[in-house]
């Protein structure tokens, strides 16, 4: 099978005059991921690092007024589609708990072939559209063979933890701990804005709570708190950004699923 090149892979889409998102349109929905840029005075910050099947941080730079910044990277957990290209940042922030998956993470393939069975009944039964022969429709560059993605760990340089802050000079944001979907899952609230960078614990699409490692009563008590924030906006860890009637119907929703209201 040959696919067609998508130039450039990356989706990028500007959310306010600091903020930009980045997406990867050619991944299947399941892991297909946003990645944000926030600008900051002393440093710029990256949320999430995608699949890995395009080098990131050359496009990064190329958005950045200033590339000899500071650039901090913010894993939220340690899934395939949020640690792809961590290895090409040098500040790498990320909870303890997902501290050992990133240094050396689960091999993967682009190959849909190479997922379980119970992964791929787990996906159709979250909502997702069925598997893709590979995880990708397009490839980054001619020449690129897909049989040859290798997932590259890299282990954080520092650990955070619920409430540290990440400050870069004129903005600061407090690490949420939420746990549920991935047990080190960290998402971030710029309470200045009422923006909450909400990961996989919050996003417009279907959630997955029910693999390795997942916990539904955690993943409640994740949603309880988020239900409690006053946000205005919610940047999740895949789909577009949403308000706070849709943050309530969908915490509503899953906490009625699960009989935790
Ligand atoms: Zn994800
Ligand atoms: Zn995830």
């Amino acid at each position: 099978m040959t696919y067609p090149v998508a130039l450039p892979w990356y989706g990028l889409t500007s959310l306010d005059d600091r903020t930009w998102c980045l997406t990867e349109p050619h991944v299947h929905p399941i892991f297909s991921a946003n990645i944000f840029l926030v600008l900051g005075r002393d440093a710029d910050l990256v949320i999430d690092s995608g699949m890995g099947i395009a080098p990131l941080r050359p496009v990064i730079d190329g958005i950045r007024p200033d590339p000899a910044k500071p650039l901090i990277l913010f894993t939220t957990h340690a899934h395939v589609d949020h640690i792809g290209a961590a290895h090409e940042f040098e500040t790498r922030l990320a909870h303890p708990l997902e501290a050992e998956e990133m240094a050396d993470p689960t091999p993967y393939s682009l190959d849909s072939a190479d997922i379980p069975d119970r992964f791929r009944q787990l996906f159709l039964d979250a909502g997702y559209p069925p598997l893709w022969p590979m995880l990708i429709d397009a490839i980054p560059h001619e020449g690129y063979d897909p049989s040859r993605y290798r997932l590259t760990g890299a282990a954080p340089t520092s650990l955070v933890r619920d409430g540290d802050v990440v400050d870069l000079g004129d903005w600061r944001a407090e690490v949420l701990h939420l746990p549920g979907h991935s047990p080190g899952q960290i998402g971030l609230w710029h309470d200045a804005s009422g923006t909450l960078f909400g990961a996989d614990a919050i996003y417009d699409g279907p959630l997955i709570y029910d693999g390795p490692g997942m916990s539904v009563p955690d993943y409640a008590a994740s949603l309880k708190r988020i239900r409690d924030l006053p946000v205005k906006q919610v940047y999740g860890g895949h789909d577009p950004a949403f308000g706070p009637e849709r943050r309530d119907e969908i915490v509503n929703r899953y906490l009625d699923l699960w009989g935790e209201a």
